[in-house]
């Protein structure tokens, strides 16, 4: 096979302990805590829904590293989300909740990084959301900690500061769809593979970041997701 034109690189992400992490696809699960459903005006007990990002929209930030985000084009509201990414090993089609930790490879701290604006637009006119979503270095990502080091996640607190003033908390025991019933429903309308990410949804608090903000994200157990927006 010759390829008429270079491949694009495969987006992957820095493994804790060593080795890489390819990205296939990444889910997002929407307001998926109580809180932050209220927030955005919904009452919390609504079934879940998904949108995806571009696997290239990952912005690689290596452990102990700060990473950089250009603040994007044609938005004034730049929102940060900080969430538990699930990384998937073993892929599959109607996974049970049961079986859901079977397929979970590991972990990281994401952002699910917004341009509110035009995702509020989006939702006025009916229209799809990859506008405000899946634009370019919209999902800053720290290493990834594999499940056999972390165990099972189901609490831990999910946090994030700007500027060093904390903005958002939670907990993942307070997600509304935790993660193996996400899986379990995710599965049941795609085929999930070797590769996938999840992002499984932000806690109460989101805001906006301009240029010069600092960004400290963490989800209990797996370090400090670091981003400033440039
Ligand atoms: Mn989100």
């Amino acid at each position: 096979m010759s390829f008429v034109i270079n491949p694009p690189r495969q987006a992957a992400l820095p493994v804790v302990g060593g080795g890489e992490f390819p990205v296939h696809r990444i889910y997002c699960v929407g307001r998926n805590y109580a809180e932050h459903a209220q927030e955005m005006g919904f009452t919390g007990r609504e079934p879940p829904f998904f949108f995806l990002k571009p696997a290239d929209a990952v912005l690689v930030v290596p452990a102990g590293e700060t990473g950089t985000m250009d603040y994007p084009t044609q938005t004034k509201n730049l929102h940060h989300e900080i969430e538990l990414v699930v990384a998937i090993g073993t892929g599959g089609t109607n996974i049970a909740a049961a079986d859901a930790p079977k397929h979970i490879w590991g972990y990281a701290v994401g952002l699910d990084m917004t341009r509110r604006d035009l995702q509020n637009e989006a939702k006025k006119q009916g229209r799809p959301w990859c506008i405000g979503k899946g634009f370019e270095q919209s999902a800053p990502i720290g290493p990834v900690h594999p499940k056999s080091a972390t165990g099972e996640l189901t609490r831990g607190a999910v946090t994030l500061s700007v500027n060093g003033t904390q903005r958002q908390k939670g907990d993942l025991s307070d997600l509304i769809w935790n993660i193996n019933e996400t899986i379990e429903i995710l599965s049941k309308a795609w085929t999930l593979a070797p590769g996938d990410l999840i992002f499984t949804g932000t806690p109460a608090g989101v805001g906006a970041v301009v240029s010069g903000d600092v960004m400290e994200g963490a989800v209990e157990g797996l370090g400090t997701l670091r981003v400033a927006v440039r």
